[in-house]
């Protein structure tokens, strides 16, 4: 238990340590997100992202988060499919939503631009064949 935790705060400094430009403080996570190992079509749809984005970054950056359980969850008052940290790389999904091509790659769109919003050149245009864009998405807000 001790070694755990110890671990845990290593990987939590290494993580933190690791992005220059940006404050990045650990994101609180719902008490229910458990770790998630990313689904081996993970990296296709990944490179479907990149192609669409013409971004490119490696997939092994993002650390991959599940809510068991749902098909969406809420976070700090909304109510989310999945949601993207910047700085972290951090992608939460709901369990509903783990084999969902078009949510899946929308919180990756969102780790290779770095960015939280919707810009309508990447969801709507570039990408829109390749990421889920409702109505939030298309307003442009987070
Ligand atoms: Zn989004």
């Amino acid at each position: 238990m001790r070694r755990m935790s110890l671990a845990a705060i290593v990987t939590l400094v290494a993580v933190t340590g690791s992005c220059r430009d940006l404050a990045v403080v650990a994101p609180e996570l719902p008490p229910s997100a458990e770790p998630l190992a990313p689904l081996a079509v993970y990296s296709d749809w990944w490179r479907a992202a990149e192609d669409c984005s013409g971004r490119s970054a490696p997939m092994m950056r993002v650390r991959w988060f599940v809510v068991r359980g749902s098909d969406s969850f809420a976070y700090q008052g909304t109510r989310y499919d999945g949601y993207w940290w910047n700085g972290v790389h951090w992608i939460m999904l709901a369990e509903g939503r783990v084999q969902d091509p078009g949510i899946v790659r929308h919180e990756m769109l969102h780790d290779l631009l770095g960015r939280g919003d919707h810009p309508a050149e990447f969801f709507q245009e570039r990408c829109r064949t390749v990421v889920v864009c409702n109505e939030d998405c298309r307003a442009g807000s987070r």
